[in-house]
């Protein structure tokens, strides 16, 4: 176990969670996209119970039923997932972290919602929608 230590666009949000990851995927759905104005977004899933947010102020935001999403209240970075079907979880934006190099990506999800220019060239395993 290890603190793993994120922070915003503005650095306004400092947030820090206990590591290591439990998996970490890119995300191609349509909502992601979205939220974030890009074609894909990696996260990292964690231990909701070690999320804890440091300094500076998130908004929620209710992007679809079940799903809340967290992003600074100051710059809009988009920080967090929590998803009502996973709960005790919370999946967190590979590059809000300090050191976005660190979690281990597993897989791609929600191809079936990709650009087609957007390329895959790595081994990973990929699913058309969620795993499972
Ligand atoms: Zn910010
Ligand atoms: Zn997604």
């Amino acid at each position: 176990m290890s603190a793993v230590s994120g922070h915003c666009f503005c650095h306004s949000i400092r947030f820090e969670v206990e590591g290591p990851e439990r998996f970490a995927c890119f995300c191609y759905c349509e909502s992601c996209q979205r939220a974030a104005g890009a074609p894909v977004v990696a996260w990292a899933t964690y231990a909701k119970s070690s999320f804890r947010i440091n300094q500076g102020e998130m908004q929620w935001n209710q992007s679809s039923p079940g799903v809340t999403r967290g992003h600074c209240a100051k710059c809009g970075a988009s920080i967090s997932y929590e998803n009502t079907k996973r709960p005790g979880e919370i999946d967190l934006t590979l590059n809000s972290l300090d050191d976005p190099g660190g979690p281990t990506l597993q897989a791609h999800i929600w191809t079936c919602d990709k650009p087609e220019w957007m390329i895959i060239s790595d081994e990973l395993p990929v699913y058309e929608r969620n795993i499972g």
